[in-house]
């Protein structure tokens, strides 16, 4: 799709612009690091590529610069929706990684791989060494991400359900009161990961015993959905369209809330989406909402969406970021103390893409520079992280947030009543102002009613462990504290 009028020489002069305003941003020794290899690939349509030599750089730049990218794009260029990061030259798509790092597990990234999965009958699947994480079918879509799968998912209390319903799915596709399948969740929290982990798993190369190329899956955001449906109807091509969709098992359909308002293009996601039911296949959908919750939709759209099995993610807790970290750290073979995983669970408490990108970027400086991870050196090498998740919260607006949550006075913060309605919210303001702010534990005692600190420590303590006891209580105060946050 040929879009805007722009010739080459004016794309080329807009790239130089990019590069060099993105230097700018980011500083010289950062951009040498990581952005100086990028070379353009093309516009087409309103999709810009951006080449990189290795997987490495591909997964770091697009784990931390997409987002900059993107904006610098769109305003160098209105036309531009979106920033495409990939390995290579023109033809060679993705060849073996072979920078810095490159056996270590990638960054994370946004799941940009997009496109039908056809049974893919490849004999390495993740399981079998390395590999590329993106495979092209024959029609040249990009696949799966090799790291989405099941394996890979760390599950705790907050995903259990949804992890539980992916799973069901896989081993059993179309199974009634699982069809359709519907994720959903904040961003980061793994929608992506286990619509692709139960693609692994039905085309046979999910590192089980399927055998290959057993169900065929068409896996796609809704956004690329939305695109090359307008462009099989500009191509005069929409029946191939449909009927390439409607001969799969199973339709994945990611991040739906892009359908919204997007009026032709929902009523043909819902044609599909009724004749694929209808033949007794699946399909698994995800949105950053519940079905109800998602207004645009049509009525009849958001009914049947509903009436299959509808699994939400929750933000993560403490507990679950701990044993992501953990299971991140072992599987990069370099060793990070327990004290550092602690650290980066309570400081990056937002998503789990932004805490694996933490991880990945201390994983990635202790192997250029060969030094070990230490907490002196996380809190450098994630100076910038920590500061934007470090916003400045002060103790008097975390009293006044816990005690409108529990419904008390304000001034109970600091009072001496003991009873208990006013005692534990008193002490999650405590052990919230212990986390979020850099108060000492005497100051913070100071503000609530000067109070010694001891009583704090205490405070900090029996909170931790009603959290670990109470998936309600943990749930509240991880509430409150992103709150707080935002
Ligand atoms: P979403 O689609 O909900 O925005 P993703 O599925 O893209 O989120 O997840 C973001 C990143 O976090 C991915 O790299 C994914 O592998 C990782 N991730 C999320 N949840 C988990 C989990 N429970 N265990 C391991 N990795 C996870
Ligand atoms: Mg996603």
């Amino acid at each position: 799709m040929e879009q805007s009028a722009i010739g080459a020489p004016q794309l080329a002069a807009q790239w130089t612009r990019v590069r060099c305003r993105l230097q700018n941003e980011v500083g010289e020794v950062e951009y040498r690091t990581w952005l100086r290899q990028m070379s353009f690939g093309g516009l087409d349509g309103d999709e810009v590529t951006i080449r990189l030599p290795t997987r490495f750089l591909r997964d770091w730049v697009r784990s931390h610069y997409s987002d900059r990218l993107s904006a610098i794009w769109q305003a160098e260029n209105a036309g531009i929706r979106r920033v495409d990061i990939r390995v290579g030259g023109a033809t060679v798509d993705d060849p073996l990684p072979d920078g810095p790092g490159a056996d270590e597990p990638a960054p994370s990234h946004q799941a940009v791989a997009v496109g039908s999965v056809s049974p893919l009958g490849t004999p390495s699947g993740p399981a079998a060494g390395p590999r590329p994480d993106e495979r092209q079918d024959g029609r040249s879509e990009a696949a799966l991400d090799a790291r989405f799968t099941f394996d890979n998912f760390v599950v705790g209390k907050p995903n259990e359900f949804a992890h539980a319903c992916a799973r069901r799915v896989a081993e059993a596709p179309a199974s009634q009161g699982f069809n359709p399948l519907f994720l959903y969740g904040g961003v980061g929290l793994g929608k992506t990961h286990l619509m692709h982990a139960i693609a692994w798993e039905l085309t046979g190369t999910g590192g089980t015993a399927r055998a290959p190329g057993s169900a065929s899956v068409a896996y796609m955001s809704a956004e690329k959905f939305m695109y090359r449906f307008i462009a099989a109807i500009r191509s005069h091509s929409t029946m191939e369209f449909k009927e390439h969709l409607r001969s799969v098992d199973v339709l994945m359909i990611d991040d739906l809330q892009f359908l919204i308002g997007k009026d032709a293009t929902q009523e043909e996601f819902f044609h599909t989406f009724n004749a694929l039911v209808d033949a007794g296949k699946q399909i698994v959908v995800s949105a950053d909402k519940s079905p109800s919750d998602l207004s645009g939709l049509e009525d009849r759209v958001r009914t049947r969406l509903g009436c299959g099995m509808v699994a939400d993610l929750h933000a993560t807790t403490f507990e679950l970021r701990m044993s992501i970290l953990e299971a991140k750290a072992a599987r990069s073979g370099v060793p990070v103390p327990p004290k550092v995983n602690e650290f980066l669970a309570h400081k990056i408490t937002s998503n789990v893409r932004e805490l694996e990108g933490a991880l990945n970027r201390l994983i990635a400086h202790a192997n250029l520079f060969g030094r070990t991870i230490t907490l002196e050196a996380t809190q450098e090498v994630l100076h910038d992280i920590l500061k934007a998740h470090d916003r400045r919260v002060t103790i008097e607006e975390i009293q006044r947030r816990v005690s409108e949550h529990w419904n008390i006075r304000l001034t109970d913060m600091s009072s001496a009543r003991r009873a208990r309605a006013v005692a534990r919210p008193r002490q999650v303001a405590m052990f919230l102002a212990k986390q979020l702010t850099s108060r000492s534990l005497p100051e913070i005692g100071r503000k609530f009613g000067n109070r010694d600190h001891t009583t704090v420590m205490h405070a900090v303590q029996r909170v931790t462990e009603l959290m670990e006891r109470d998936a309600a209580f943990a749930e509240d105060v991880e509430l409150l504290r992103r709150m707080l946050e935002s």
